[in-house]
């Protein structure tokens, strides 16, 4: 791979790689685009099989987080870190602080966060040597409820495109995955009365835990999911699940979930969707609850504030779902051009000097 050829392509800034010869830690950092402020993205850790298979990753991530903070309305830019190693056998305090020293060397231009394998805290260790780490304990809490709460206002922005009318009571609901999002977007689904909600699952405890706490809701096997005669099918577990096996099934008119990377291949699949006429919310707007939660550390965090920002969701994708009407493309496609638009006009105002 020529990441000098990648970079230029896709407009990278910075692409680090560290060592930490005391503890074993190997990483890399990436800074896809810091025009609308720092790059924020998690740190994940992963015993990726070689460096090019790390450094892709890294790179396809950081990038993903630039789209994602730009079409969050975040003063952020995109970036992450991946460290190369086993999570059983690698973590530790030392660990945990050489990174944070790593992190803290870049100025402030890159703040991470707990990502795959990594935890609060570990991220407490990080703390302990940069002041650009978010997510930590006591302070913006776990994100999964508010990612939850965005999906939530995002599938009722859904039905007010798709049916003009966004009353939740009227709908029926597909849910894949009630882990951590999937399980409280549930609740807020049954909170507004939800005419009927359906789940799938794998994991036994999760099964049991929905059957007990909420008997109304309907287990389908895996293999249903797709196929059920629902109003909204709402992924909330894996990435890649609508491709060319799923989408001929789905009977939903409106597709819009808390999971990530969820069209196997953007293009053909974000038009396949279009073009059976079903709405599509793009998972990375739909999805950015967390994201949104965690930038609120920057600012004296409260609860309130991230809740309010949160909300905007809703006419953040009603936005979206009218660049793609108007211009005839797939709703994924538009939440790009949403995202790159955003970037693109602050990046002018700042061309004005102004005395701060
Ligand atoms: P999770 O692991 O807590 O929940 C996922 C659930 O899906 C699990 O309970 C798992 O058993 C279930 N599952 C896996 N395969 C399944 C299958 N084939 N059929 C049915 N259920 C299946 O994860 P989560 O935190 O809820 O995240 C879910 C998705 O949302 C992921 O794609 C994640 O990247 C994305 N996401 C999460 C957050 C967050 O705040 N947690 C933020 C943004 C995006």
């Amino acid at each position: 791979m020529d990441k000098f050829d990648y970079m230029e392509r896709h407009g990278y800034e910075q692409l680090i790689y560290f060592y930490d010869k005391t503890t074993g830690l190997k990483g890399i950092t990436c800074i896809h685009d810091t025009t609308l402020g720092p790059a924020l993205g998690g740190t994940r850790l992963w015993n990726y099989a070689n460096e090019e298979e790390a450094t892709l990753d890294v790179l396809r991530l950081a990038r993903g987080m630039t789209y994602k903070a730009a079409a969050a309305g975040l003063n952020l830019g995109g970036g992450k870190t991946v460290l190369i190693g086993d999570a059983n056998q690698v973590k530790s305090e030392a660990y945990f602080r050489a990174l944070g020293r790593y992190v803290q060397s870049l100025n402030g231009r890159y703040i991470t966060a707990e990502d795959v394998n990594t935890s609060t805290k570990d991220m407490d260790y990080v703390s302990m040597e940069t002041d650009y780490v978010v997510g930590l304990e006591g302070k913006s809490g776990n994100p999964s409820p508010l990612t939850a709460l965005g999906a939530f206002h995002g599938i009722r922005a859904s039905l007010q495109f798709a049916f003009g009318d966004n009353d939740i009571s009227k709908y029926t609901f597909a849910v894949q995955g009630a882990g951590q999002t999937g399980y409280y977007l549930i609740n807020y689904l049954l909170e507004a009365k939800a005419k009927k909600v359906y789940f799938s699952e794998i994991n036994p405890k999760h099964i049991e835990r929905m059957k007990k706490e909420h008997p109304e809701v309907e287990f389908v096997t895996p293999d249903k999911i797709f196929g059920m005669e629902v109003d909204v099918l709402s992924p909330c577990a894996l990435g890649a699940v609508l491709n060319d096996d799923t989408i001929p099934q789905i009977k939903a008119k409106i597709i819009a979930g808390t999971a990530n990377n969820v069209l196997a291949d953007e293009d053909k699949h974000g038009n396949m969707i279009k073009d059976r006429g079903i709405l599509y919310a793009p998972d990375f707007v739909i999805n950015a609850g967390g994201v949104i939660n965690v930038y609120h550390e920057l600012h004296n965090y409260n609860r309130e504030k991230a809740v309010r920002d949160v909300e905007k969701i809703y006419d953040r994708l009603l936005e979206i779902f009218a660049i793609a009407q108007k211009e005839g493309i797939h709703q994924q496609q538009a939440a790009k051009v949403f995202a790159r638009n955003r970037i693109s006009t602050i990046n002018k105002l700042h061309a004005n000097y102004i005395k701060r």
